[in-house]
């Protein structure tokens, strides 16, 4: 952790990120926050021994990057909590959940380890075209939401956006969890390269910040941001519905994708915003490895998240599938942008 002596050092350890770090906010110790992990990264910095409770701090954080919203200094915990996790992965503390997203990844290219196939939704009427756009359709759509990713095929296929002849997982997965992902990066950019794609669309806000993050050489656009230009060619209905926004972090504080899926959404129905929403919205506290290695936790959060509803509303609609299932976990109606746009279409 010594090269990242100068990021940790730019915490002042004000606190101000106690206030919004969501696992802190659930679990309530220092050690669970931004500045309790900053402070156990100056440790392993100067050879601090990982205990138990220092690896289940730096594998407790969501990466939802609250904390780099809100601190005065510019520090930025989530790369270093990132760090954090490649040095714990290299000192031989990989936690049984980095193993098996590891083993799950490695044995079938997907991080569900489902060996069936990647492409089972898509039917005989989906023709992938060649227009120089590809639909990258990620692991959860892939084998957990078929109905969304043959949505959003469905709305994509009519601009003549194509698909890979054989997607892997985009690495995001991995790379949160400080683990290697350059295999899978080296595996989907040929397969970018050999559909001669100039851009990658894609409908899940973890695809979409790792392969604009990791990869090289075409331009990413999230599903929203390619709809929000073609509004007038969708032809879409008004819906006598009201929906709220759920920002998922690595789309809206990571890049700024904050007014495309608002503009795609108003053109279809009504939109009622939480009181925290855009760069101030609540972590649905699935990312990061946090789902996977510490259920109830995540639970928790999305509970905290819940709470922020407006009510009254039909639906949350957001754009990542790892929010729509740690959502609709609560108990809470969810609807995935592609969706509600599938439903305005037909
Ligand atoms: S990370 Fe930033 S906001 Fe949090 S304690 Fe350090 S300086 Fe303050
Ligand atoms: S990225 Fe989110 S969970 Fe991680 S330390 Fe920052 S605020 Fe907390």
């Amino acid at each position: 952790m010594r090269e990242y002596l100068r990021d940790i050092v730019k915490c002042v350890k004000c606190g101000r990120c106690r206030t919004v770090c969501p696992s802190q906010q659930v679990q309530g110790w220092e050690s669970s926050g931004a500045r309790g992990r900053m402070l156990m990264a100056l440790g392993m910095a100067f050879g601090l021994e990982p205990s138990n409770s220092l690896i289940t701090s730096i594998l407790t954080c969501t990466t939802c990057q609250q904390c780099v919203t809100e601190c005065p200094s510019g520090a930025d915990p989530h790369q270093v909590t990132r760090a954090a996790r490649r040095e714990l992965v290299a000192l031989g503390h990989a936690s049984p959940h980095q193993i098996e997203m590891q083993e799950r990844i490695g044995n079938t290219g997907n991080s569900l380890g489902d060996r069936s196939s990647r492409t089972a939704w898509l039917t005989e009427t989906q023709v992938p075209g060649d227009s120089g756009y590809v639909y990258f359709a990620g692991c959860l759509a892939s084998y957990r939401y078929q109905s969304t990713a043959a949505a959003t095929y469905g709305i994509l296929k009519r601009f003549g956006v194509g698909l890979l002849e054989d997607e892997q997982c985009c690495g995001s997965p991995l790379f949160r969890l400080g683990l290697d992902a350059s295999d899978l990066i080296a595996h989907n950019s040929r397969q970018i390269k050999a559909a001669g794609a100039h851009t990658v669309i894609v409908g899940c806000a973890g695809c979409y910040s790792m392969l604009k993050e990791q990869y090289q050489g075409f331009d990413v656009l999230h599903l929203s941001e390619f709809l929000a230009e073609r509004l007038d060619e969708l032809c879409t209905r008004r819906l006598d519905i009201s929906v709220t926004y759920h920002d998922p972090c690595h789309l809206g504080r990571a890049y700024g994708i904050y007014d495309a899926p608002r503009k795609v959404i108003e053109e279809i129905c009504t939109l009622v915003e939480m009181d925290a929403s855009r760069e101030k919205a609540s972590c649905c506290g699935g990312g990061g490895g946090v789902r996977l290695g510490y259920p109830e936790l995540s639970g928790s959060m999305a509970g905290e998240l819940k709470e922020n509803i407006p009510a009254g509303i039909d639906y949350v609609v957001t754009s990542c599938p790892l929010c729509f299932r740690n959502l609709s976990d609560t108990g809470v109606k969810v609807l995935d942008l592609a969706d509600l746009v599938w439903m305005a279409i037909e």
